[in-house]
């Protein structure tokens, strides 16, 4: 180990850009074994591994390191799978740079250790060698769990209670599972094998799947509760933030999910009635953050003439990961920071100008954000056949959709629970995951989703115990 000063820092190789740009495929190769024991090598074992502390799910990085530098391979993997449901989907999609990596203690000075690339390389050499079994519980127990979404979160909270024993449902208004993580995020950066691999090994070890179930119109809210001792609400935040804008009712203004879910769809070999292409179009991407990323990338993959991105802040205030914004460059994406739409003209109904308002910088907010001010007489027109909003997200209207009004939200619409049970303020029904949270990550879904299931293990456990206490008492109060 210690060997950060000797071994430079070596991520697996990437994909030529042009080549990269041709395809959808990942863009990373794997490592070969003997690279990633050198990389684990470059660890320096720290007393307070900062990289641990700042990775969402405390993975036990500097352990799985070491045994990864001493070949000890199949213990690497039982460690980096005992805290983490998805540690190869981490190791892929992760914003390294923001969470274990850009705190690793090496990484001023001599780059950090490659965590999320040794992460995959571990569980995907475990996959091989066989190592990834399906699990089965110790006993079964009789109480039932019914999930609703089957992303990470829900997916996450799957394992956990069917490790217990508990009967587990996961009911999802797709056709797939996998939630964003499917229909989301890019195969450039997550094919869809690895997800559906995932939920192969689920199947197998009892998890039920109640695909193309829409919770709210198929089975009612209250039909599931009846059916089920604890239900875990896990469905994500998908209502497109909207631009305020003038022409925005033009046609080919489109919101980023319905571009990439058509092209997840495509990808996935599905037949789409009004099949969606960036071939040969002037594509204008308005936002920063990583779905503005997968989106420019998606259309230059699509053979569009030219992706703009326009963002409102510059590269250093954006929210998106540099490393996303670094592979668009490098495929081609123009950046033009400080700039947002005012404005979009069009002809015959469709969008073909957007009119750009410059900005600029004007001092940090009460968030400590930098804030933002319109340059007046400097604006300009772009051309655009097709403009994309990647503004981000917003939960949809959960006690509307499942008729049930007393579930209390926070003021952004996100579900209440309480801090530490994920328990709503309806009894047995708790919540994790983008819906509590706020549009987050995979690894902040996973994490949640572990942590609701200890909840309801927990919950259930001492309503058991209660249960039993009280027969016992009824007996003795009958002799
Ligand atoms: P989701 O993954 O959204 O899953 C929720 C599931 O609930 C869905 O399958 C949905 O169909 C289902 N559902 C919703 N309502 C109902 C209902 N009424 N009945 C039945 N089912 C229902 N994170 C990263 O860490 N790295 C990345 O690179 C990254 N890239 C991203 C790119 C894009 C384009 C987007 C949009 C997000 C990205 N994220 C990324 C964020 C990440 O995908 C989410 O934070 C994560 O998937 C949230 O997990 P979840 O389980 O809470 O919700
Ligand atoms: Fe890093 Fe994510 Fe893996 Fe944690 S889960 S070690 S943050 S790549
Ligand atoms: Fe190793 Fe970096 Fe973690 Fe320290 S912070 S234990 S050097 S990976």
């Amino acid at each position: 180990m210690l060997k950060f000063n000797v071994t430079p820092q070596a991520y697996p190789e990437k994909r030529k850009p042009e080549k990269r740009a041709e395809d959808f495929n990942e863009i990373y190769m794997e490592y070969a074994v003997q690279k990633a024991e050198e990389q684990a090598n470059r660890c320096s074992q720290c007393g307070i591994p900062f990289c641990q502390v700042h990775c969402p799910l405390q993975n036990n990085i500097p352990d799985w390191l070491k045994l990864t530098a001493e070949n000890r391979l199949q213990e690497a993997y039982e460690i980096s799978s005992a805290t983490n449901t998805f540690p190869e989907i981490c190791g892929r999609i992760c914003p390294q740079d923001r969470l274990c990596e850009g705190n690793c203690v090496v990484n001023k000075g001599f780059g950090a250790v490659t965590i999320g690339s040794i992460e995959k390389f571990i569980t995907e050499n475990a996959w091989e060698q066989g190592w990834v079994k399906p699990f089965a519980p110790k006993s079964e127990r009789k109480e039932s769990i019914g999930i609703i979404g089957a992303g990470p979160a829900g997916m996450a909270a799957a394992e956990m209670l069917r490790r217990q024993g508990y009967k587990v449902t996961i009911y999802d208004r797709y056709n797939r599972a996998g939630g964003l993580m499917i229909y989301g995020i890019p195969n450039f950066k997550l094919e869809k094998w690895v997800v559906e691999r995932r939920t192969e090994w689920l199947k197998s070890s009892g998890v039920k799947f109640n695909l193309n179930c829409d919770i709210g119109k198929d089975i009612s809210f209250k039909e599931l509760q009846s059916k089920h001792d604890a239900i875990l609400i896990a469905t994500g935040v998908y209502k497109a933030r909207t631009l305020e804008t003038t022409g925005m009712e033009l046609d080919n203004i489109i919101p980023a999910l319905q571009f990439l879910i058509a092209s997840n769809k495509i990808g996935l070999g599905d037949k789409l009635k009004e099949p969606m292409s960036m071939g040969g179009k002037h594509v204008v991407v308005v936002g920063g953050g990583d779905t503005a990323m997968d989106c420019v990338r998606t259309a230059i993959r699509q053979d569009a003439s030219s992706v703009t991105c326009l963002y409102r802040r510059d590269r250093d205030n954006m929210p998106g990961s540099r490393r996303e914004v670094n592979h668009a460059e490098e495929e081609g994406v123009k950046f033009v920071w400080l700039s947002a739409p005012k404005a979009f003209k069009g002809k015959a109904g469709k969008v073909s100008e957007v009119l750009v308002q410059r900005m600029r910088l004007n001092g940090k907010d009460a968030n400590g954000r930098e804030s933002i001010v319109p340059v007046e007489g400097e604006d300009y027109a772009i051309s655009a056949d097709i403009v994309i909003n990647a503004l981000g997200f917003e939960p949809e209207d959960l006690p509307a959709l499942f008729n049930e009004p007393r579930l209390k939200l926070n003021n952004n619409g996100t579900v209440k629970v309480t801090p530490g049970t994920f328990e709503t303020n309806i009894e047995g029904v708790f919540a994790a995951g983008d819906i509590v949270r706020g549009a987050s990550l995979v690894v902040w879904g996973i994490a949640d989703g572990r942590s609701a299931a200890q909840a309801i293990i927990s919950s259930l456990q001492s309503k058991a115990a209660i249960a039993q206490t009280q027969k016992q008492e009824g007996r003795r109060a009958r002799m």
